[in-house]
């Protein structure tokens, strides 16, 4: 028998992911990306044990240990008075609980990381500058063209082409993700300009009516990472992202308590940059014959849970797992979407629901603050479910 043949368009997180995974399946992967380069934003990415467990599994661990920072704690706060209202270690803990670590990395050295370990491997030839702009499918075959005319055919497709995906909309119709009423400031810095502001090596979360702001530290300690989320009535710009006002973010969050008003302080008004946060419903169905997607072109979530990145690396080896199983592709992916589709649609809808509860104003957010110590049992049983989950025996 002939080895099995997936074309994998974009070489995002969730598509370098599933290269690898595939290919450790037997699969022969071309991997076909728009840009001529692929990377990543200058931005910071957490990574829960469900998904650093199936980076490990590929023999990734070493690479990642390299360059990556391990949080002692997830602290929340008030942004009203600077309160500790909840404390979860991470850490060492993580790793004893539930058998893989979290991690924060910088986006760039993730996809260094994958994007290396991809060219490592003979069985995955990655067409990069080759936009994909027509996906076809027929009973045994499917085929992509690219838009220099190159086409190319194989057994199957995954469309790992990000939130605005041609080959979802080829599969179930173009429509436009929604703006979901928040803007996110993001911004690194290195940590030697806030070596006075003694901040500790953990994630902090601090709530504040009508916005929240998010630090934590990168590459070993050298970078600290902050995003500062807001509301915001409109989006006019039609580009994903924008150089953001830094009088805007200045006058936004410079009067929280410190550490939030020296992080601010200190970051670099020429490279603080503006996202407008989209998200789409959870999705009734992903797959067509031998066509399927993973990650953001199917579940694109906001960032409230630090899962979005997390899911397509759980998708790329659920898929993996289906398609070992099953000689028969359009099976296998309808098993793969099944696996799937309730934990990334509860991910998305919690997601969008912790917008509202990190955003409480007045009687709510005193409510919630008071709330939070009694909560914490009930959050540490979701927490199991979140990173207990193990993608490599679903
Ligand atoms: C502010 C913010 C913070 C976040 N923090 C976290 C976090 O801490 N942890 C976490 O797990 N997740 C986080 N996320 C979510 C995470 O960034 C995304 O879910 C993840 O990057 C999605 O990866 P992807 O590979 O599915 O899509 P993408 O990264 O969008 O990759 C898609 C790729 O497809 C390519 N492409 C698109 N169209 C075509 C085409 N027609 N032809 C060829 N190539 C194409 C693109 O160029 C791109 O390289 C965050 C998101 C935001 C906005």
């Amino acid at each position: 028998m002939s080895t099995p043949h997936a074309l994998i368009v974009g070489a995002g997180i969730g598509g370098l992911s599933a290269a690898l995974t595939l290919a450790r399946s037997g699969w022969r992967i071309t991997l076909v990306e728009q840009t001529a380069e692929p990377s990543e934003v200058g931005a910071g990415l957490q990574i829960s044990p469900n998904a650093s467990r199936v980076l490990l599994s590929l023999g990734l661990g070493e690479a990642l240990e390299a360059c990556a920072c391990h949080p002692l704690a997830l602290e929340m706060r008030s942004a009203q008075n600077g309160r500790l209202l909840s404390r979860m270690p991470l850490g060492e803990s993580m790793r004893q609980r539930y058998g893989a670590p979290y991690l924060h990395l910088h986006r760039a050295d993730l996809h260094g990381v994958l994007l290396q370990a991809a060219r490592e491997l003979a069985q995955i030839e990655c067409v990069f500058n080759a936009r994909v702009i027509l996906v076809e499918q027929n009973a045994s075959r499917v085929s992509l063209c690219i838009a220099n005319g190159r086409e190319l055919q194989a057994d199957l497709l995954i469309g790992a082409d990000g939130i605005h995906s041609l080959v979802r909309a080829t599969l179930f119709g173009a429509e436009h993700a929604r703006f979901t009423g928040c803007v996110a400031w993001r911004g690194v810095i290195p940590a030697s300009r806030l070596r006075d502001a003694d901040i500790p090596r953990s994630a902090a979360l601090w709530l504040g009516p009508g916005a929240h702001f998010v630090h934590y530290y990168l590459r070993r300690g050298e970078l600290l990472n902050f995003v500062a989320v807001t509301e915001c009535e409109g989006w006019e710009v039609e580009s994903w992202t924008q150089k953001g006002e830094y009088r805007e973010l200045f006058d936004e969050f410079g009067d929280w308590p410190a550490p939030v008003s020296r992080i601010i302080e200190a970051a670099d008004p020429a490279a603080c940059f503006k996202w407008a946060l989209f998200d789409r419903p959870p999705m009734p169905q992903w797959s067509q014959g031998r066509v399927s997607l993973l990650g953001d072109a199917c579940h694109p979530t906001l960032p409230f849970m630090a899962q979005g990145a997390a899911m397509a690396i759980e998708d790329a080896a659920v898929l993996a797992s289906c398609l070992r199983r099953s000689a028969a592709i359009p099976g296998a992916l309808l098993e793969y979407e099944q696996l799937r589709r309730a934990r990334t649609a509860e991910i998305q809808n919690t997601s969008r629901d912790n917008k509202r509860r990190y955003h409480y104003r007045g009687a709510a957010a005193w409510a919630r603050d008071l709330a939070m110590p009694a909560l914490q049992g009930a959050l540490a049983r979701k927490l199991d479910a979140l990173y207990g989950y193990d993608p490599l025996r679903v």
